[in-house]
């Protein structure tokens, strides 16, 4: 009775307490580095005033360090709005054209730098309700991942279907490493990679999927993935269509 039920609350008390230490010795770690990082490089400066080469350089890597700390600052604050339980404030109608169109646009000087194609059909009118700036910010980082995630003259596609009347399915595919099956159900978690000197290489905060997957839960949808391995991946955002406002459904 009563006392079972205590005892269950109490374990579950202690597994998301046990989840919110790790979480805050994983931040701790990751901003220790580029902080690290910046004073070393900020002593080294100090030291090497007279050679303006090396402080041309040595200024390089503190500006690269400085982007990595701002990234992942940036990314906590974001998942710290998605991941709580409140309702999203600010709702509105998102033309997923001009969503598109626009988290491409974020990733064009990346894929530009690696020669990666960047492909999508557009026109589809379809229309759901969200926060604009978060369901941005949840397909930039997909986008983002397939570029960093492949290799340099391949291509990444952004394509919208229809699984049903009341849902569109936004995919995003690449030709790249693609993940193995035994990390496939892991990717989603806060700083989970799947190669970590990888990932710190191409400028990745470990916290892009989840952020990807709070949105669209928060959305009323989900996220997933299919890869395989040296092939590549897609990724698939499924969201609630708005009714009554798309060119496929019944007006109201
Ligand atoms: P990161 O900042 O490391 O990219 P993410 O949360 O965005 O963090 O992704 C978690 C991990 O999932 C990555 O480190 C990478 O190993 C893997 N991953 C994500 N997207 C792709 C992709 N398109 N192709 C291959 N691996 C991917």
């Amino acid at each position: 009775g009563l006392v079972l039920v205590l005892a269950e609350d109490l374990t579950e008390m202690r597994r998301v307490e046990a989840i919110r230490r790790d979480f805050v010795a994983n931040v701790s770690h990751e901003l220790k580095t580029p902080v690290g990082a910046l004073s070393l490089l900020a002593e080294t400066v100090e030291n090497a005033a007279d050679d303006p080469e090396a402080v041309r350089r040595f200024s390089g890597r503190m500006q690269h360090e400085a982007v990595r700390l701002g990234n992942l600052v940036q990314d906590l604050m974001t998942l710290s709005r998605v991941q709580g339980d409140e309702p999203l404030a600010e709702l509105r109608t998102v033309a997923l054209d001009e969503m598109i169109a626009e988290s491409l646009d974020r990733c064009q000087i990346k894929a530009d730098a690696k020669d990666i194609e960047l492909a999508t059909a557009g026109g589809t009118g379809l229309k759901v309700r969200g926060d604009e700036e978060l369901l941005t910010t949840a397909l930039r980082n997909l986008i983002d991942n397939a570029v960093a995630y492949s290799p340099d003259h391949t291509r990444v596609a952004v394509a919208t279907h229809l699984p049903d009347p009341d849902h569109v399915e936004i995919t995003v595919t690449d030709q790249g490493i693609g993940i193995p099956a035994a990390d496939l159900e892991r990717i989603f978690e806060r700083f989970y990679r799947v190669d970590p000197a990888r990932s710190r290489q191409t400028g990745g905060t470990g916290l892009g999927l989840a952020i990807v997957k709070h949105v669209t839960t928060k959305h009323g949808g989900e996220v997933t993935v299919w890869s395989k391995e040296g092939s590549g991946s897609t990724f698939t955002l499924r969201l609630p269509l708005l009714r009554g406002d798309n060119p496929s459904s019944p007006q109201s």
